[in-house]
């Protein structure tokens, strides 16, 4: 199955650091350069093409899994909402972002996310501190983990 286009999929085996896990998901964070803390991510295990690809189990469970990581980011990040989206296209491997949106920073606002994105990969401008994105990371999957356990989500085994 074609994952990623360079022929690596950086999510299988999860190469990044796994911050809950369930038999179908894996909570993720952005790597660096990250642009706003909190920034994180929801992945599927299996390899899948988009939101049409998933299986009845993880189309059931989506919605719950998101609104909870949602909840987790605004609380612990302070932002105000956040926001949710999908592309899959850098890596063929199904990765939905939550991103911390705060309202006294218009640049984490609609489609000025993506130009900060874009300025931050090129390091015109600094990215989050490695240090408070791992702190976020952590703190996001400690609040979801109560909402989420239901959903068979436990802290990874190992690490
Ligand atoms: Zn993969």
């Amino acid at each position: 199955m074609a994952i990623a286009v360079d022929g690596k999929c950086p999510f299988c085996p999860a190469a990044q650091t796994v911050y809950l896990e369930s038999p179908r998901w894996v909570l993720l964070r952005h790597l660096d350069p990250v642009p706003i803390a909190g920034w994180m991510m929801v992945a599927t295990r299996e390899h899948r093409s988009g939101l049409d690809a998933l299986s009845p189990e993880e189309a059931a469970e989506v919605g719950p899994i998101l609104a909870a990581i949602a909840e987790s980011v605004r609380a612990v990040t302070g932002a105000e909402r956040t926001y949710g989206i999908t592309f899959n296209e850098a890596v063929r491997h199904l990765h939905l972002h939550v991103i911390p949106r705060h309202g006294d920073d218009a640049s984490t606002t609609s489609w000025a996310l993506a130009d900060r994105y874009r300025a931050t990969a090129r390091r015109e401008i600094p990215p989050a501190a490695a240090d408070d994105a791992e702190r976020a990371a952590r703190a996001v999957a400690d609040h979801a983990l109560a909402k989420l356990r239901a959903l068979g989500f436990a802290a990874p085994a190992t690490k």
